[in-house]
């Protein structure tokens, strides 16, 4: 049992949940991608019964009977849902406002990761935007 909650970019939606945790998971599949416009994202698995939402929440079939939550104002995706898994929905955990309240547990769809993600350690690091490209490596 345990009390999330999040929010998107604008803050016109919110979301507050209490209850088990039923996935901890990094997806890597392609749609996500798309989706998110992000090279992967993380997913905290809830019973979907127990989450409660503020604001208005349109979304988009990806596929038959999967649907991608989002904020009609700012566009932060907010969720995944599928007539799969019907009594389950899957928040993005970019959108908590506890950051440090998920860690993943698996990572799935490994056939589809972006290949540079097992190098991202090993890439220089720093603070500001102001970096000098260099010759871009093939994975
Ligand atoms: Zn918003
Ligand atoms: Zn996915």
């Amino acid at each position: 049992m345990v009390k999330l909650s999040g929010r998107c970019l604008c803050r016109a939606v919110s979301w507050t949940y209490s209850g088990p945790i039923t996935r901890r998971l990094v997806c890597h599949c392609e749609s996500c991608q798309r989706a998110t416009s992000s090279p992967f994202t993380a997913f905290v698995g809830l019973d979907s019964k127990h989450v409660t939402w503020t604001g208005e929440v349109n979304h988009y079939e990806s596929s038959a009977g999967t649907y991608r939550g989002f904020c009609p104002t700012c566009g932060s995706r907010l969720y995944f849902r599928s007539e799969k898994w019907p009594n389950e929905i899957h928040l993005h955990t970019a959108t908590l406002d506890v950051p440090e309240d998920y860690t993943p547990d698996a990572q799935v769809v490994m056939s589809e990761r972006q290949c540079w993600l097992s190098k991202l350690d090993d890439v220089p690091k720093y603070e500001g935007f102001h970096v000098t490209p260099t010759e871009a490596e093939q994975c």
